[in-house]
């Protein structure tokens, strides 16, 4: 199945593997940059190393059964779907032992890898899901109007509508604001129209949960239209579009991903910029790993901001699954404390199992110099 958003990444958090490890497979198929061949070749390479993995590992033989039978279904799946496979990636989850299995087709080409742990590996997927918004595309014409939905790359049509409005009103030479203030007041019926967009557009909002509106208008239409706009939605709309009615979606989805990127770029550098100003007054923020960790410990943090692809080994309470970056033993049980493989992951996974937002940053980025990893917090420090 595709990748849709949350509800999958809550369902791998909340698997219960008891004392079961559980396999994360990642594998990189973007056909765009990599031949079928290729994929081929680093699907088969990362499965031999996985099995060389297990084969390594200081575990009960049932344990590295149940690994073994995983990557056994890991490989039937690429086997039996890759030829036909459109998606950029595919992350593969399997526990064997509990019976669980889950394929998800992503919209963007994840680092390959086979990841073995008590929990799975959701990071990428995470990533993923803060890359994208869900989009209502909304292409604006004096008589007609288009929805489309861009989400995770990919765009469809939502409705249509064409409204009886005369022609435009030549303006005989009149050129600037005054004329157009004139012809808007003579054409009741354009303002029915943009009033029945903009309330199709509200409804559509409402059934969808999009996060940001884009609008691709004719001639100077943005003015009226956008005080027809409900201000709800007036807060969802981003940005103005090029695009025109008559577009193919292929041409709509290419600006609109431009767009988004270019959005996503700025809310990152705005948030980085926010938690720096915060630490620096000495606010609600914290910086660094072990500072962060220890916040999250203790249910502190608001909102988990981390540099993409920044990983690093760490430790784990077993008893009440507190994170550490190299403490021995618990502090607060006394209890030896186990090994990470990405303790960012981990205290990415605690995030979102208490609904708390994620922000990943894409590097270079001012976050570099606090350590990669910092969060907004609840209580003052
Ligand atoms: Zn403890």
């Amino acid at each position: 199945m595709k990748f849709s958003g949350r509800p999958e990444i809550e369902s791998l958090t909340g698997f219960k593997g008891r004392d079961d490890l559980v396999t994360s497979f990642y594998l990189d198929t973007d056909k765009s940059r990599l031949s079928k061949k290729e994929i081929q070749v680093s699907a088969k390479n990362l499965l031999t190393a996985a099995r060389l993995q297990v084969e390594a590992r200081a575990a009960g033989k049932e344990l590295k059964d149940s690994l073994g039978r995983d990557l056994d279904r890991v490989a039937d799946h690429i086997a039996l779907h890759l030829a036909s496979l459109n998606a950029a990636g595919l992350a593969l989850f399997a526990c064997s032992r509990r019976d669980f299995w889950l394929a998800l087709e992503l919209p963007h080409g994840p680092r390959n890898r086979a990841i073995f742990d008590k929990t799975f590996y959701v990071r990428p997927l995470a990533a993923i899901l803060d890359k994208y918004s869900r989009i209502c595309v909304l292409l604006l014409a004096r008589r007609e109007a288009r929805w489309f939905e861009v989400f995770m790359g990919e765009i469809r049509p939502l409705d249509s509508l064409t409204s009886d409005v005369p022609g435009k009103i030549k303006d005989g030479g009149f050129e600037g604001t005054a004329s157009k203030r004139i012809e808007r007041h003579l054409d009741a019926r354009l303002h029915d129209h943009f009033k029945k967009v903009a309330q199709t557009t509200f409804d559509l909002f409402k059934k969808n949960g999009f996060d940001w509106l884009l609008v691709g208008y004719e001639d100077n239409h943005h003015v009226d239209f956008e005080s027809h706009l409900h201000t709800y939605l007036k807060d969802k709309l981003k940005d103005r579009l090029k695009s025109r009615v008559g577009d193919t979606p292929a041409k709509v989805l290419k600006e609109a991903l431009e767009v988004e990127g270019r959005i996503k770029k700025t809310e990152e550098e705005e948030t980085v910029q926010r938690l720096i100003a915060e630490l620096e007054r000495g606010g609600r923020a914290s910086s660094g790993l072990r500072d962060t960790l220890n916040r999250l410990n203790v249910f502190e943090v608001q909102s988990l901001v981390a540099t993409h692809n920044f990983a690093k080994e760490g430790r784990v309470c077993p008893t009440h699954r507190f994170l550490y970056v190299d403490e021995a033993k618990c502090p607060v049980c006394d209890k030896p404390t186990e090994v990470l493989v990405d303790v960012i992951d981990e205290a990415i996974e605690t995030a979102f199992k208490r609904h708390c937002p994620v922000k990943q940053i894409t590097p270079p980025s001012k976050l570099d110099r606090y350590g990669h990893i910092g969060a907004f917090l609840k209580y003052k420090a």
